[in-house]
This record gives C-alpha cells, structure tokens and sequence, in this order.
C-alpha cells in the first residue's frame, strides 16, 4: 500500500484530507520555549491533555464546592453512579459489552484483582505463561502472585520468548509449550499489544489455545486500549486490564479499566476480595446484612471511585464516542504507514524496524533500532523538540497518535533524525 509520496507538500495534502484533522485542535500540544508546538510522540506512554478537560473536572469541583455530600445525589452528573457515565463509552473503545467492564483502582491492582479470581494454582497446574518482554510492572505482579500462592517465583514463571537473533514472538513456540506444558500452566498473562515492540497479539488465537489446555487466559491491554480493535468479547479472554493514561488521554495516574468476560458475570463460585462498591447498589447503603454480589465487572469494584479522576476520562472518552474507533484506526493505518515509508527512505543498514510490518500486527507505535546509537541521539532528538521514548539499549519508540498527530509531524520527525544521523 506504498502510493505514499515524499516531500513536505505531500504530508500537508494528507493533513487537509484527513476527516480527523479537527481534533488536533481540540488537545493541549506542549511546546518548546520559541513557542513552536513539540512533535510529541509519545501518546503511548502519557496521553496529551483534552483541552475540554478542565470544564470536565471543574463541573465537579463546583458542585462539591456548593453542594458538598448532597453532590453524590444532587450533582449534575451524581458521583453515586458516576462510573456508570464511563462504561458504555469504555465498552465501545475495547469491543465489549457494558457488563463485561468497569473503571476502577489503578492497572497493577486491577491485574491483582483479576489474579486473585482467575489464578487458581493446584499442585500440578500452577504456573503462568507470560512475554519475555513483558513490561516490568507486570512481571513483579505475577511473581508476587506465586510466591503469594507458596510457589517459587522463578520455577513458576514460563516465558514466551523470540526466537535467537529475533524480536518478534512466534504463535508456534506458543503452541509448542502448550502442548508440551500446558497441564501446569494455570494462567496465560500477556500484554496485548508489546510495549516494547509494538507487537499486537492476536487475543483470539492465545485465548483459544490457551483455553484448549484448560488455562485461563488474561491481557494486559494498556498498550492497545484506544490504539488497536481489541474486541475482547469476541477474544473470549477470561479478563482483561488496561490504564486510561496512554492512549485514553486521561491524566497521569489515572484510574485504570477492567473486563471480565460475560460468561463470569453471574458466577458467585470465583474467589474474589470484595468491598461495599462490589455490593447490590439498591441496598449498599443499609451498610448490614449479608453480602449481596454486584453481576458483571463492577462486582469487582472495592471503594467509592475519585471523581476528579472519572470527570478526566469522561473528557477523554466523549471524544473517543464521538470519533468512534473504526475512523481512529483508520487514520492510524495511514500515519503508521506513512511514518514507516519515511523511515525505510534511510536506509535499511542505518535503520530496522522491529515493529511487525503488517498493519494487523500493530496499533499506532513503531519500536526503532538505530545503528551505532546510544542514549545521546534521542537527547538530540529531545533537542529538536521531539518528545520520542528511549529503551536501551538501542530503541526509540515513537508512537503517531490519530488523534492529534498529523502527517507533518511525521515529516518533520523524519526529517530531523536524518539531520540529526546525517
Ligand atoms: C503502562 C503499563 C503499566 C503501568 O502500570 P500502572 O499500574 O498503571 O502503574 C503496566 N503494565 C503495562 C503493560 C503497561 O504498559
């Protein structure tokens, strides 16, 4: 799909055609000290900030300044049943049903949470199945949870790993340790989209060979919600986790997304840490009596969810409804496309891609290595006014984001790193 073209004139053409291009103006874009706008490419890790934002969150902060504890009745959106604002919205954007998900806690402890119901080790079946490259973060949770369970946390860990001299991971080593192993593994844990090399997995395929074997299987979705189709429902995955900060634009440390599969949703025999937000909402206020189970994804909830944090992802996902993934993902093919026909114009032995090649294997980021480099070319990079993501030891990361990411910005990134490599 190479009718790409080079030159500046091309890109501003595609910025003109793009049905997108008024959403740009809709976020924050940081700028340098000369007041030029940064080339901000990383999305992937902190999202910019919708410029409605801040009307979102100061609704709250009024109606709590003026109406104090009646606002969890009297607000305009009413706190009480403030997360319930968020679900249809985060159901879309993951491909989900309303019952199947809920905003709630902070990734890590939802991945936790979701271990406590759906990490049930025996004797003989207890270990889990993750990436080589997992993210860190998710890395200690899992070896937290098998020592947790009296279990080594080394022994227990199995590891899909690339191949030797590859990057990439390979669905028939995955079939290979099933077959070979897959009466002890417990759990499959993988990210669904790599944060290390953009690799988007496909959820189905790990689910159903991972089901096959009578393990359950879980992602780790914080690089692919608001970047790629994720479709849970129809992957049939057991639960899924993700944070709202990346791609969702919601604000550092913001609150994190959960799923949990329909087919759970009524289950009253899955071990589970409960709170009175995981309780009947009609009699969670007589505070006695016996537990009465909430069905769906929100019976995993614990506490009464911060607002301020809420209003920032309503914000977010307003614009995410209104834009609908199928355009987003559309536009993304495109920039990704194109970012990564510019980049192969230096030249395959100055510059790899370790990103898969097909569209269908990645969301909006490209993991690139860079021959020769060290650290000091993304500080350049940074001092040319791109915002990019350096993994040692030799990988930037730079993720063109369809929302407010613009075939300019791409140009001009390319053109600045063959300065800066020239
Ligand atoms: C960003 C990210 C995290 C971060 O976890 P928090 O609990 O939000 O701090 C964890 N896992 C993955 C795969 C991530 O991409």
């Amino acid at each position: 799909m190479s009718d790409y073209k080079l030159g500046l004139d091309y890109a501003l053409d595609q910025d003109r055609k793009d049905e997108l291009k008024s959403y740009r103006n809709q976020f924050h874009i940081p700028k340098d000290k000369q007041g030029d706008a940064w080339i901000y490419m990383t999305g992937n890790s902190l999202g910019l900030q919708p410029k409605q934002t801040k009307a979102y969150v100061n609704q709250e902060l009024n109606d709590w300044a003026n109406l104090g504890v009646e606002g969890h009745f009297e607000a305009k959106n009413p706190w009480l049943a403030y997360h319930e604002f968020l679900t249809e919205s985060m159901a879309k954007v993951v491909g989900a049903k309303p019952i199947e998900v809920v905003v709630m806690n902070t990734l890590t402890a939802n991945l936790h949470f979701m271990m406590v119901s759906f990490y049930k080790p025996t004797k003989t079946r207890y270990k889990i199945l993750i990436e080589s490259d997992a993210f860190p973060s998710d890395k200690y949770a899992v070896e937290s949870q098998l020592r947790h369970h009296g279990f080594d946390d080394k022994e227990g860990v199995v590891l899909w790993k690339p191949r030797p001299g590859e990057e990439l991971l390979n669905y028939d080593d995955l079939e290979t340790i099933l077959e070979t192993q897959g009466d002890e593994i417990a759990l499959i844990m993988i990210g669904g989209v790599n944060y290390y090399t953009g690799q988007y997995f496909d959820l189905k395929r790990i689910t159903q060979l991972g089901h096959k074997q009578g393990c359950n299987v879980g992602f780790d979705c914080a690089h692919g919600a608001g970047n790629v189709a994720l479709n849970l429902h129809d992957s049939g995955a057991d639960f899924a986790v993700w944070c709202t900060y990346k791609y969702l634009n919601s604000g550092p440390g913001s609150l994190a997304g959960c799923f949990v599969h329909e087919r759970h949703a009524y289950r009253k025999d899955l071990n589970r840490f409960t709170g009175w937000w995981s309780h009947n909402k009609q009699t969670r206020f007589n505070m006695r009596g016996e537990f009465d189970q909430l069905p769906g994804a929100e019976g995993w909830q614990l506490s009464n969810p911060p607002i301020l944090s809420m209003a920032a992802i309503k914000a977010s996902l307003d614009l995410f409804n209104e834009v609908g993934m199928d355009k987003l993902i559309n536009k993304s093919k495109k920039l990704t496309g194109y970012f990564e026909y510019l980049l192969k114009q230096l030249g395959e032995d100055t510059i790899r891609i370790i990103t898969p090649k097909r569209s269908e294997e990645r969301g909006c980021q490209l993991s690139i290595q860079v021959k020769n480099a060290d650290k000091s070319l993304h500080n350049k990079l940074t001092e040319v006014g791109i915002i990019s993501d350096w993994r040692e030891p030799d990988v930037i990361r730079c993720a063109p984001v369809p929302l407010y990411n613009s075939f300019e910005d791409v140009y001009r990134l390319v053109e600045k790193l063959k300065g800066i490599l020239k």
